[in-house]
């Protein structure tokens, strides 16, 4: 798998042996949940993962304004995508007051009716929030991927908004 594109290539291999509860197979709590078909077809392409994964044996692409991808449910590790790497987390961009942008590393409401540690909110392997956050920042400074992580954050943060509204 040849990554052309220098911040996803970091962020491929910041996350390549990095995983929730470190050396502990999270798959083993759940069953590999987020790996079955419900979760598994809605997996949103980083931009220039689609080019990576075109005409890849056991991957299908939907196009749309985000391209998605399909997988069979069973991969080899190293070709997983950012999406299955960062899994539940997700790293937020937030501007401060001094128009500086940084990255806070959250559990994706996205993930919350599939992965039982984002229900139960469990501490994770620092190692992995830590990999999250530095693959956050390098893809920050590339102008795509850093579009992308602005538009979804934006969207994370009004799913946010939404749960602790209906929440109480
Ligand atoms: S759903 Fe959560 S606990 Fe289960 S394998 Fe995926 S990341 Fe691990
Ligand atoms: S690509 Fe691999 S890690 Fe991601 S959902 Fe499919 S089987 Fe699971």
């Amino acid at each position: 798998m040849k990554i052309e594109n220098k911040a996803l290539r970091e962020a491929y291999a910041l996350l390549e042996k990095n995983t929730p509860l470190g050396k502990t197979d999270c798959g083993l709590v759940c069953n590999a949940v987020c790996c079955t078909d419900e979760c598994g077809d809605s997996m949103e392409l980083f931009p220039y993962e689609k080019e990576l994964f075109k005409g890849t044996e056991g991957f299908d692409i939907t196009d749309g304004e985000v391209p998605l991808l399909r997988c069979s449910g069973r991969c080899e590790r190293y070709k997983r995508p950012l999406a299955c790497r960062i899994y539940p987390l997700f790293p937020l961009v937030d501007t401060d007051e001094d128009g500086n942008e940084h990255i806070r590393v959250i559990y994706d409401p996205r993930a919350t009716a599939a992965c039982p540690l984002c229900a139960k909110r469990t501490k994770l392997d620092r190692r992995f929030v830590r990999a999250v956050r530095r693959a956050g920042k390098y893809l920050l400074t590339d102008s795509e991927s850093a579009a992308y992580l602005k538009k979804t954050s934006d969207y994370l943060k009004e799913l946010i908004k939404l749960e602790v509204m209906l929440n109480g």
